[in-house]
């Protein structure tokens, strides 16, 4: 291990330690090494494909039930990502973050995934902004539902709370995010004074809002990232390694710290 990486890892651990109220905000960096492609940095999908169709939520508002019978045949713009997500497992990095959890050292995790990956990792505290794949969500109320629980007997189904128009739960280009997610994320933002960047080129707002927040409260930002983000010049400890391998090496050292 490099000598900066292993100063970084002390530091982290040190930092993390130190503070009241730890939040992790992760991006899709954080499942790249369970084999999911991430859209943006060097390997992304868009770096290597070109960006995706921006007006997905306007067609579906326009037409639901053409959306849903696309969805049921299995159309997709990036057929490697739905291959990916469909067999994809937890990496060191997500159960480092659950053992964080355990250690009572992190407080949530406000995640951009929609891989559901935190929760078989069996994290906890968590705020998917962009939702979850394996959920559904009406559009009026926000109920959400486990997809393979909701009677799919009409296209586009209905909310049987509401009557609203029910569509996957993850939040589509152009889509607002959800308000009890954004809520929750701008409450966690409050409390915390130290943020881990796990993983996200934090450039999709509302998300690459919350650690200046954080930062001008006077709170440390911490990044995981094997690459240079636009965050990185705000950052207090930089961990330039990819977040399964860098993760676990500072919960050996936060349990160290703690023996
Ligand atoms: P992003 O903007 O957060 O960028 C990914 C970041 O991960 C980059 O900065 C990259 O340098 C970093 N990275 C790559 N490998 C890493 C590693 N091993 N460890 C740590 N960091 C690593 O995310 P995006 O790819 O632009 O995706 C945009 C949105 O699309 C996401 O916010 C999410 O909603 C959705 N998405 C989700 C998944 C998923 O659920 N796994 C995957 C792709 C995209
Ligand atoms: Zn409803």
């Amino acid at each position: 291990m490099p000598a900066d990486i292993a100063q970084a890892i002390d530091d982290a651990a040190r930092t993390i330690r130190g503070s009241h109220y730890v939040v992790a905000l992760v991006g899709a960096g954080l499942s790249a090494e369970s084999g999911i492609p991430t859209f943006r940095g060097p390997e992304g999908l868009w770096t290597k494909h070109g960006e995706p169709d921006l007006r997905d939520y306007d067609r579906f508002q326009e037409d639901p039930a053409k959306w849903w019978e696309m969805r049921i045949s299995r159309a997709s713009q990036f057929p490697e990502l739905v291959e990916a997500l469909n067999t994809a497992i937890p990496n060191e990095g997500h159960f480092a973050l659950k053992d964080m959890e355990d250690e009572g050292v992190l407080r949530h995790i406000i995640t951009q995934n929609i891989d559901n990956l935190h929760q078989i990792a069996g994290s906890r505290a968590i705020t998917e902004i962009h939702g979850n794949r394996t959920k559904l969500r009406c559009i009026e109320c926000s109920s959400r539902w486990p997809m393979d629980e909701f009677p799919m007997d009409e296209l586009p189904p209905h909310c049987p709370e509401c009557g609203g128009i029910v569509k996957g739960d993850t939040v589509m280009f152009g889509e607002p995010i959800p308000r009890d997610a954004l809520n929750e994320c701008i409450e966690q933002t409050r409390q915390c004074d130290c943020m881990l960047l796990v993983g996200t080129s934090a450039v999709v707002y509302p998300a690459a809002g919350f650690p200046m927040e954080v930062k001008q409260m006077g709170g440390t930002l911490i990044e995981v990232n094997p690459n240079e983000t636009p965050l990185t010049q705000y950052v207090d400890v930089v961990l330039r390694a990819p977040a399964g391998e860098a993760l676990p090496r500072v919960v050996e050292r936060i349990r160290g710290d703690s023996a």
